[in-house]
């Protein structure tokens, strides 16, 4: 064989050989494609969020304008919230799905033992973190925007608050909220694993009251609050 001949040959063993592996390639990327997206579904499934649905039962948290009671609010949004966290394959736990509290029966501090409980769920799920959801109120009305409120001095809850609150801060444009560290809220101060309590808006003001109880606002709220626990979980 000549050498341009043989060059030649050389070109087409090669030619085939990349148009068979390219083949080989195309065949197999749907398996892969789908294999990795089950990994990372398995690993998603194994990781645990907790989301904690303030109050319920006999106690309604905040009563907001129109009789408004928190605690409906919060399970409203929590369980969009829910649906939203299972389609991104997380495993996901609620302190409550219905209107119910956590309390013991037989103990004089209902409010201690049922925040307790909610610790302890949290605890036993062996969650990865926990996301309280709950609603704001003050006296001067025209307070609003959603803020994050997280246990001072623990950097992985601050951390999650900041992912939190950039979300919601680009969800509600009006809203200036910051971060805000606290050492009084119970159920932050003795979670054992990255927690962060939402106030999602203020009952007190009319205008927010009417959106945070409108079930479109409620999903996109939800939405972004998802977004954020994926933000922070990654
Ligand atoms: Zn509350």
């Amino acid at each position: 064989m000549q050498p341009q001949e043989k060059g030649n040959h050389v070109m087409k063993k090669n030619l085939l050989f990349y148009s068979a592996f390219a083949l080989f390639l195309i065949a197999i990327f749907p398996f892969c494609h789908n294999l990795s997206r089950q990994v990372i579904a398995l690993h998603r499934n194994k990781t645990v969020i907790v989301i904690d649905v303030g109050h319920g039962g006999s106690d309604p948290g905040k009563i907001g304008v129109n009789g408004i009671k928190e605690k409906d609010v919060n399970l409203a949004i929590a369980l969009y919230l829910k649906d939203y966290l299972l389609a991104q394959d997380y495993t996901v736990y609620m302190t409550r799905e219905t209107d119910c509290d956590l309390s013991d029966a037989a103990v004089s501090n209902k409010k201690r033992s049922d925040l307790n409980h909610r610790i302890q769920f949290t605890k036993e799920k062996n969650a990865a973190c926990l996301i309280s959801i709950h609603q704001n109120s003050y006296p001067d009305t025209i307070q609003h925007g959603a803020q994050t409120f997280y246990f001072q001095g623990r950097k992985s809850d601050e951390a999650f608050a900041k992912i939190m609150q950039d979300c919601l801060l680009n969800f509600d444009s009006t809203n200036t909220r910051q971060i805000k560290a606290t050492d009084s809220y119970y159920i932050l101060k003795n979670s054992s694993v990255p927690s962060i309590l939402i106030e999602c808006g203020f009952l007190s003001n009319p205008d927010e009251t009417a959106r945070l109880t409108d079930s479109n606002y409620q999903k996109e709220l939800a939405y972004t609050i998802a977004v954020g626990t994926c933000r922070f979980l990654k």
